[in-house]
């Protein structure tokens, strides 16, 4: 009997000692498992379970530990996937916003930061129109906004900056519903913004040039044509005749000089004349085209030199360089009045030969100087005409030094003279 009870209180022992040891373990795995709530709460998903040995616990371990697992593979892809997203949008040359209904900023990459000059990590959140600018942008979005109406144009924002402005609207969550439960749709906006200043300006000057070229056209195309038609008349006097074919005769070759100025023009930018630089002496270059030019200023009763300068080799095309001489003489030659002096001299630089072409005629006005260099801009138009001048003559001395690697500039002074410079790289080989 002594034994039986004995055996039963070991019994009971051992239960209870079970049942304790059985309470301990859930107690510890209930708090690992707040514990690991908490962390993944907190965005830590790296966290796990304890391993527990057996039971349902180790069950439920190991099947949290699981879904841990699944969860932070693709949290890590969505990671991926969204920095993908970024990186394609900051490369795109295209600026892109994304607005929500309310107007706050959800998106906005790095082109279109710099077309508004603010940083994007900056203004997520922040309403569209202390970013966007002008006002008509941000009216044309929250058109977008509330009326689901898409809108582009293109925007002068300044003179310095043209946008192709685009708002495209996308209908978002919440707009779908039938019934008594549809609710109004909302729009979000979708920007997108390229920066199309340069081809602006582009378009501008190309509109200009023929613009330019049919007015310097017509001019002596009309000439001839009078001429001509009168021609006809068989009763003109044979002195008169002769006048009217010396006219025509001057006009067509103005026309011809024209052309023959455009295409040299259009070569050296399409850079179908390439270069072909080589080891030049200065000298030899300048005294030839001093030389070309010598008869005809000796007509106009101007002294044409070659002021001492060293002797030294440049890098150079030799038949562009004779043009670029030829250019700027002639122009010398053109405005400056009989008695005057024309000057050919060169100083050396480090490594760079400052050429210049020095005249003591009419000068030019400061206002001036900058625009000389454009295509057809003159000073005096009238004047230019009356020395056959085709408007293009130093913007092919610009073309061909800057091909050169030079630069080139003027300094004048109304009355007192010019001084035309260019500067090429110095040969250090002859
Ligand atoms: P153009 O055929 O009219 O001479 P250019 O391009 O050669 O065209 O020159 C542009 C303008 O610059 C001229 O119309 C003239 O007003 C001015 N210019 C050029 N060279 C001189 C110079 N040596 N002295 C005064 N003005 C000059």
């Amino acid at each position: 009997m002594i034994s039986f009870l004995l055996g039963c209180i070991c019994a009971a022992a051992v239960a209870a000692g079970v049942g304790v040891a059985g309470y301990l373990r859930r107690g510890q795995f209930a708090r690992n498992l707040a514990w690991v709530a908490s962390r993944v709460r907190d965005g830590d998903l790296r966290t796990r379970m304890q391993p527990v040995r057996s039971g349902v616990e180790a069950e439920l371990a190991h099947d949290v530990n699981r879904m841990l697992d699944a969860l932070s593979e693709r949290y890590e892809q969505l990671g991926q996937e969204r920095d993908l997203l970024d990186h394609v949008l900051d490369h795109m040359s295209t600026g892109v916003l994304y607005i929500d209904p309310s107007g706050l900023i959800l998106m906005m990459n790095r082109t279109a930061g710099r077309i508004f000059g603010v940083d994007p990590r900056d203004w997520l959140h922040a309403p569209h129109w202390r970013v966007v600018h002008p006002y008509n942008l941000n009216a044309a979005i929250d058109e977008a906004l509330l009326f689901g109406r898409d809108w582009h144009q293109m925007v002068t924002v300044t003179e310095e900056q043209v946008l192709d402005f685009r708002v495209v609207c996308v209908s978002g969550p919440g707009s779908v519903g039938a019934g008594e439960r549809a609710r109004p749709p909302r729009y979000y906006a979708l920007v997108l913004c390229d920066d199309v200043t340069q081809r602006h300006r582009l378009e501008n000057m190309r509109r200009d040039f023929i613009a330019n070229v049919s007015h310097e056209l017509k001019t002596p195309i009309t000439a001839i044509h009078g001429f001509a038609e009168t021609l006809a008349d068989e009763s003109l006097d044979a002195d008169t005749r002769a006048s009217f074919l010396q006219i025509i005769h001057e006009e067509s070759a103005r026309m011809g000089r024209l052309v023959g100025d455009l295409l040299t023009l259009s070569r050296l930018e399409s850079q179908a004349d390439v270069l072909h630089p080589v080891s030049v002496r200065l000298r030899e270059v300048a005294e030839q085209a001093v030389q070309t030019v010598q008869a005809q200023a000796e007509k106009l009763q101007l002294s044409v030199g070659i002021s001492a300068g060293e002797d030294v080799f440049v890098t150079a095309d030799a038949e562009k360089l004779h043009q670029v001489f030829l250019n700027l003489l002639v122009n010398a030659m053109h405005y400056t009045p009989a008695g005057g002096r024309i000057d050919v001299s060169w100083e050396m630089d480090a490594g760079k030969a400052t050429v210049h072409v020095r005249d003591t005629g009419i000068g030019i006005p400061e206002a001036h100087q900058q625009r000389i260099f454009e295509r057809f801009y003159r000073v005096d138009r009238d004047r230019s005409r009356a020395t056959g001048g085709t408007g293009l003559g130093l913007a092919i001395v610009k073309h061909i030094v800057t091909a050169h690697g030079g630069e080139v500039g003027v300094r004048s002074q109304p009355g007192a003279g010019s001084d035309f410079w260019f500067t090429l790289p110095r040969c250090t080989t002859e």
